[in-house]
């Protein structure tokens, strides 16, 4: 896979110094492959269970090669993202007779904008129909860059003026999407995460004012973390699980950068699925995550 090859190519350079000139696997080589995940993103907690999974299944006395390391570290990867099932998100709208709502938040620059457009491109290509609320009412520049995402997709956008409430935007939106039958509304929010209590107050009065239109209203809360970010990416999932309920993740600019280790931690760490992964800027660079393909573009 083209858009993880960064992450890939770092990955088993990684390893293959670690095991150079090394005949068997030791504390050594377990320390140097501790640093290896370190440094790719996986973060603390995540890299220590790998390592003593690691550690339990190789004897001590087992000869190994760049190979045969990737491997074990292949398959131990695999097994803790599959056993997550919090890493199971299916594309697949459920049968309802309102919209499904996806309310999504995250911090300003990781690609919100982006990825909802090319959410909502999924959407349209799948033969449903898509509205955009533009409720991130701060940034002026956040709602023209929705509304060319709209207008690139072929989605109707919803916004009001500059500075206007964003729960009222998100109750236009759903006005509208519920009155034309649409199948799927994506809410754009603002993404200050300097000031907690306003932005948890802001997330519960939006999701509060969608219940009047539709009861269970958001049916999804996705989390957008810039994946080149690193630990950034933890902090932001920690500080936005704080402030609201998120049920899904997407985590951008995995093509850009070796920092992939990142989607492993955070699914593991927050027990969060992670739905989708951004791997550029087009329309199309946008995946529907699958723990599978992503173990073996990255080990395969
Ligand atoms: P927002 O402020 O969170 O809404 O961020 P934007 O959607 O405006 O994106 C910020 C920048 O990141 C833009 O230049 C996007 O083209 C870029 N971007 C978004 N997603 C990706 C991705 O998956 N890969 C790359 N390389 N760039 C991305």
């Amino acid at each position: 896979d083209q858009g993880l090859s960064k992450t890939k190519e770092s990955v088993f350079s990684k390893i293959a110094r670690v095991v150079a000139g090394k005949s068997k696997v030791d504390d050594d080589v377990l320390d140097d492959l501790e640093e290896v995940l370190i440094t790719s993103d996986v973060g603390v907690d995540t890299t220590l269970k790998i390592i003593e999974r690691i550690e339990n299944r190789v004897s001590k006395d087992k000869y190994v090669n760049t190979k045969e390391l990737n491997a074990i570290l292949r398959e131990e990867i695999a097994s803790l993202l599959i056993e997550n099932k919090a890493s199971d998100a299916a594309f697949d709208l459920p049968q309802r007779d309102t919209p499904y709502v996806i309310m999504v938040v995250g911090v300003n620059g990781v690609g919100k904008t982006t990825t909802i457009g090319k959410i909502a491109a999924k959407f349209k290509a799948a033969g449903k129909s898509v509205y955009l609320g533009a409720a991130d009412t701060f940034r002026a520049a956040a709602v023209e860059q929705l509304e060319i995402w709209g207008e690139r997709v072929g989605v109707p956008v919803i916004k009001q003026k500059m500075g206007s409430d964003p729960a009222s935007v998100a109750f236009d939106t759903l006005s509208s999407a519920v009155a034309n039958h649409a199948d799927v509304v994506i809410i754009d929010t603002a993404g200050r995460l300097h000031n907690k209590i306003n932005l948890m107050n802001e997330l519960t009065k939006i999701k509060n004012v969608m219940k009047k239109i539709i009861p269970d209203a958001p049916s999804e809360v996705l989390l957008v973390l810039d994946g080149s970010t690193g630990q950034n990416a933890f902090e932001q999932a920690k500080q936005f699980t704080l402030a609201t309920e998120v049920n899904s993740l997407a985590i951008t600019k995995l093509d850009g950068t070796a920092k992939g280790g990142v989607v492993i931690g955070i699914s593991d760490q927050f027990q969060i699925p992670v739905k989708y992964i951004g791997l550029g800027e087009g329309i199309d660079d946008l995946q529907v995550f699958n723990k599978e393909e992503f173990v073996d573009s990255l080990f395969g």
